[in-house]
């Protein structure tokens, strides 16, 4: 039985996650983007996007796979992840996204850093839901906006990530709007 409704957003934990953590991922992609959200483990090893010099793993490598394994019918695809991510051009990203396309990622990796083992949970999932709106938006086809409130702001640090609020600005929400109205006549 696989009968998952067209135009469903597919998460997708690489290893195991909170389900606090999960549930308040969903709620923000619900609210942001208004498609079901489905949770679906595609990938549970990461080997072949590591990178044995810089001991991080490839980030774009981890779209392509993500891309191929998640069924023809998902809409988008977003992968979460514990592990330190990079492109070759930057020393680390909290995230990629294939830009207009189907699959992004998310590292929970550098968004605990200030928070300690203890505490401050709601503040550290604050910051993977901004960062998971972030990385789906650009599926969306959004890129980066200058409004530093904006959640597709690009961020630097994560004193960046707490700065930004959790939504689009107006500018950014007409555009999510104007692309899923392509979507679904498409
Ligand atoms: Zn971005
Ligand atoms: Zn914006």
């Amino acid at each position: 039985m696989n009968t998952q409704p067209a135009h469903t957003i597919i998460l997708s934990p690489i290893e195991a996650l909170d389900t606090s953590l999960l549930d308040r991922i969903i709620g923000a992609l619900i609210t942001v983007f208004g498609f079901p959200v489905e949770i679906m483990p595609l990938i549970d090893d990461l080997a072949f996007a590591f990178d044995r010099q810089r001991r991080q793993y490839h980030s774009t490598l981890i779209l392509e796979i993500l891309d191929r394994k998640a069924p023809s019918d998902a809409l988008k695809i977003l992968g979460v992840t514990r592990q330190d991510l990079f492109i070759p051009i930057l020393t680390h990203v909290y995230g990629e996204a294939q830009l207009g396309g189907r699959a992004s990622i998310i590292s929970l990796h550098r968004l605990k850093e200030g928070f300690g083992s203890e505490g401050r949970e709601k503040e550290y999932h604050t910051r993977v839901v901004k960062e998971a709106v972030h990385e789906l938006g650009h599926t969306f086809n959004l890129r980066h906006c200058k409004d530093p409130g904006c959640i597709m702001h690009y961020c630097h640090s994560v004193a960046d990530v707490d700065r930004k609020s959790n939504h689009l600005c107006r500018y950014c929400s007409t555009l999510l709007k104007d692309e899923k109205e392509r979507l679904m006549s498409g």
